[in-house]
């Protein structure tokens, strides 16, 4: 089972994939969280990734695309995965088809989250994530505040506020969305396997409800 998360940046990709992950049993792959780890971690690839990121630029095509490339020869994927944040271009979503063709698997259900602009940056601004890297738990100081503050409710690590995750960045960050991403919604729903949601507070809707959906298409 190949499920992909796709949507603006602040729409909840991160926290309906990690939903599915639990419910489903499938690995979670951010290519963000790789990146990430490797800018921590001090990394070239890190070094490079940080470049980009920092400005809210995407990460050229070849250096992710070679990321999720090694990530999909992974025996923990062998049975299906959640791709959260790949593909986000149109040249990803051509070479992640011939990746899984050679695989025998193909993309079986692409979720696209859309949530109103004005709404985008205010989730973005108030997220918080786990600093701990096993647990990663996203939180928002609004919507989904944690019980103590500063602290995850799931493994008591510090919560700390993605250096990506400001106003200037962000601008920059759904600017590339539209330009580069969204061309995606056309190419998948082509394909037969577009599944939108909306994910706003204007309708209460949030992740875990739109997660609970997906859930029960594969009951
Ligand atoms: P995310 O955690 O998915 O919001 O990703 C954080 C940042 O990592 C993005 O703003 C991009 O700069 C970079 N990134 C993540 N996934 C990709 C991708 N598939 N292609 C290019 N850049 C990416």
């Amino acid at each position: 089972m190949v499920i992909i998360m796709l949507g603006a940046p602040g729409t909840g990709k991160g926290t309906v994939a990690s939903i599915l992950t639990e419910k489903l049993g499938i690995p979670q792959v951010s290519t963000g969280d790789i990146f990430r780890k490797n800018i921590k971690e001090g990394t070239e690839l890190g070094k490079i990734a940080d470049t980009y990121i920092s400005k809210g630029n995407l990460v050229p095509d070849d250096i992710t695309i070679e990321i999720v490339k090694d990530r999909l020869n992974q025996k923990d994927v062998e049975n299906g995965l959640i791709l959260d944040g790949f593909p986000r271009t149109v040249e990803q979503a051509e070479a992640l088809e011939k990746m899984l063709e050679e695989k025998n698997k193909k993309v079986d259900i692409v979720v696209n989250l859309t949530t109103p602009e004005e709404e985008i940056i205010e989730r973005i601004v108030n997220r918080r994530v786990c600093s701990n890297q096993e647990c990663k738990t996203i939180y928002n100081l609004v919507l989904n505040p944690p019980k103590k503050e500063g602290i995850c409710d799931k493994c008591g690590s510090k919560l700390i506020q993605r250096k990506d995750d400001n106003v200037e960045t962000v601008k920059s960050r759904l600017d590339n969305y539209f330009k580069l991403t969204s061309p995606l919604i056309e190419y998948y729903e082509n394909k037969g396997v577009l599944k939108t949601e909306v994910v706003s507070e204007s309708i209460n809707k949030l992740g875990k409800d739109v997660a609970e959906e997906i859930v029960e298409l594969f009951k």
